[in-house]
């Protein structure tokens, strides 16, 4: 069985829950177990709420007081969710067209976080590599990022 589909959403906070609602949806009859249900839906809500809050550094709803200009949009973008099902093989790409990453090594490794002062813990990709069989990220700074991940 093959079956693709493709979301593409603004970067604000709202938007990560019916991004994570809608991969679980989409994948519902494969019949996953209750722990692979629970692994892609972290694993695509940090992805996404990365894509918000580091590509395009729109802290709206995530901004603590002190973030830069806290509850402003200040930078307005889509991210885009794609899936794709072959084989109960489930490959998923999240891709924003944010600041991108200088150094995706240093960046994928546990607690490595350029924003703690939003309190992030550094975590995001360390889940994404522990809850999904593989991951993938290609970044190029002032363009975007994208994460690729399968399960
Ligand atoms: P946590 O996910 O635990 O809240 P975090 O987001 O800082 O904290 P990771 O998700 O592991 O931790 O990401 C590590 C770092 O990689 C981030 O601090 C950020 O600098 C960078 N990064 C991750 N995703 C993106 C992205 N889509 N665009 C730009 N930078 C990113
Ligand atoms: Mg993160």
């Amino acid at each position: 069985m093959r079956n693709e589909m493709e979301l593409i959403f603004d970067a604000v906070s709202d938007n990560e829950g019916f991004a994570r609602m809608a991969v679980a949806a989409f994948i519902t009859n494969l019949n996953p177990t209750l722990e692979e249900m629970a692994d892609i839906k972290t694993a695509v809500s940090e992805a996404v709420t990365n894509s918000i809050i580091h590509g395009y550094e729109n802290l709206y709803g995530y901004g603590k007081s002190g973030s830069t200009r806290a509850g402003q949009e200040i930078h307005q973008g889509k991210v885009r969710v794609h899936c794709m099902l072959e084989n109960e093989v489930l490959h998923i790409e999240i891709t924003d067209t944010g600041k991108g990453i200088e150094n995706v090594e240093q960046a994928m490794e546990p607690l490595f976080t350029t924003r703690p002062d939003l309190e992030r813990s550094g975590m995001g990709f360390a889940f994404m590599e522990a809850f999904m069989d593989e991951l993938e990220v290609d970044s190029v700074p002032g363009k975007g990022t994208t994460v690729r991940m399968a399960k």
